[in-house]
């Protein structure tokens, strides 16, 4: 394939993942985001192929038959984690995934270092390409471990643990500047050694709470190594893929910051948060709590003029939103107005909730955001708060000391009646008691939910 020709095939391909982005930031272009993102995918891996096979100096057939190899070991695994991997266990897998375009940005480092003539701008591209992506590599390892439960979640607290961050970049500086001047591959292999450190220890020293957050800046560090690999092996379309992929994930990281009343500065840096800020135990009761039972939430329902849903990542384990939906379209079809309100980081990643909604087929104009429905709440009948927590905990607003307080949540409390769905009087993801339980006005349903609502169902 010429050149030209494939560059031509790359413009298009990048024209296709921004079309992909914008389709992704709403729901009801989301399906058509995530095609213009396969086609361009598909698009830019014919025209890498055919390049390769173009500039091979083996016979065709050789590297022919090496890619497919490659391509076929990659995408048998890819394909078989894909269909595996639960909704919840999601964070996880990206946090494998970025750790292999950090490992790959290394790999394309060395390489390019040891193939391509030495030039100044090169090397600054070798070093820093190995760097981000050492970096990359540990720190997705070791949220993968924690994420997966593999490693504790607690923050590793080394004491001076951000002058040890920044004496590792300063000595990473001082290794550029060795390496720049001997072009040797000693500095470029203990730079390495110390970005192993590095990310390890970023990451290693951030607690369970802000993982999800970790995940998102993995994501845009992740882009940023490949886009330094694109720089190394001058290749224009891995170089916009990997701003796109980095300046989102950046983005991204910042709204959950922003969500979560967290420092975005201080989650880049590291060494932020605790084991989900656990201070008040699942056992520090602080009063009584009224129970309620399915036919009764289904009678409270039937005299409701408005309700709304607040979904949580009790909705996701329980897979309830299948009868969830089925309980909606019948209420609506008995002219009571439903509605659901959405937490910015309800659930293990943002939108998880909206995804699962949508599998659902739950029509996307009555999914509302915190924003929209927090301000409908007190004037709403019922709030059915299925396997969500902290996102719905007053203590963020009345209570300093929480250590949620100042995280911005779903009002819920305001409504005439809130029912409660969960299996235990357990705290959620946060490990803070919700003193949202023994409000006069709120009333649990204990039990998964999906065997709950579909009770109600029956009820209804
Ligand atoms: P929480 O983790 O606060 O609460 C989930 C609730 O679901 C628990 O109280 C649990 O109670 C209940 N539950 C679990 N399984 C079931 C079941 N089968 N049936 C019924 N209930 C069940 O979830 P939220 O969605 O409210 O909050 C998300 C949390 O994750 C927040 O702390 C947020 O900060 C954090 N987070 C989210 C991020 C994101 O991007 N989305 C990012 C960072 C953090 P019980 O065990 O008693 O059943």
């Amino acid at each position: 394939m010429p050149q030209s020709l494939a560059q031509a095939v790359y413009l298009l391909a990048a024209v296709l993942f921004v079309l992909s982005l914008a389709g992704l930031s709403k729901q009801e272009t989301a399906r058509r985001g995530n095609l213009s993102g396969i086609v361009g995918m598909a698009l830019a891996l014919a025209a890498t192929v055919a390049l390769a096979l173009d500039h091979s100096e083996r016979p065709v057939a050789v590297t022919g038959s090496l890619i497919l190899l490659v391509l076929l070991v990659g995408a048998t695994v890819g394909t078989w984690q894909a269909r595996r991997v639960e909704m919840t266990q999601m964070p996880e897998l990206i946090a494998v995934l970025h750790s292999f375009v950090g490992l790959a940005a290394v790999l394309v480092g060395y390489n390019s270092f040891l193939t391509e003539p030495a030039d100044p701008a090169h090397l600054v591209e070798v070093f820093l390409g190995v760097l981000i992506g050492a970096v990359t590599f540990t720190g997705s390892i070791v949220a993968y471990l924690k994420l997966s439960a593999r490693m504790r979640s607690a923050p590793l607290s080394l004491p001076g643990r951000n002058w040890l961050n920044l004496a590792m970049v300063v000595v990473c500086g001082g290794l550029l500047a060795w390496f720049l001047v001997t072009h040797g591959v000693l500095p470029l292999l203990l730079m390495t050694a110390v970005a192993l450190a590095l990310g390890w220890h970023l990451v290693a020293s951030i607690g369970g709470g802000d993982m999800p957050v970790v995940v998102s800046m993995l994501n845009s560090y992740s882009g940023w190594a490949a886009a330094a690999a694109g720089f190394m092996l001058g290749n224009d379309l891995l170089i916009v893929t990997g701003a796109l992929v980095g300046s989102s994930g950046a983005i991204l990281s910042w709204f959950m910051c922003r969500a979560m009343n967290r420092s975005f500065v201080s989650v880049i840096l590291g060494g932020f948060g605790t084991e989900g800020g656990t201070v008040v135990s699942s056992d520090g009761v602080v009063g009584t709590h009224h129970e309620i039972t399915a036919p009764g939430v289904a009678e409270l329902l039937l005299g409701a003029r408005t309700v709304v849903i607040t979904p949580g990542y009790g909705m996701a384990v329980a897979k309830a939103q299948y009868p969830v939906a089925e309980l909606v379209g019948k209420l609506r079809a008995r002219g009571i107005e439903v509605r659901f309100g959405v937490h910015p980081v309800a659930g293990r990643l943002p939108g998880h909730m909206n995804v699962l909604l949508a599998e659902a087929r739950v029509p996307y104009d009555i999914v509302l955001e915190m924003d929209e429905i927090n301000g409908d709440l007190a004037e709403t009948d019922v709030v059915l708060v299925i396997g969500a927590n902290d996102t719905v905990n007053p203590a963020a607003v009345d209570d300093p000391s929480s250590p949620i307080a100042g995280m911005p949540v779903l009002e819920v409390w305001k409504a005439a009646q809130v029912v409660v769905f969960k299996r235990s009087m357990a705290t959620g993801y946060a490990g803070v008691q919700n003193p949202l339980f023994f409000r006069e006005n709120t009333s649990m349903l204990f039990g998964d939910a999906k065997v709950q609502v579909e009770q109600i169902m029956l009820a209804v």
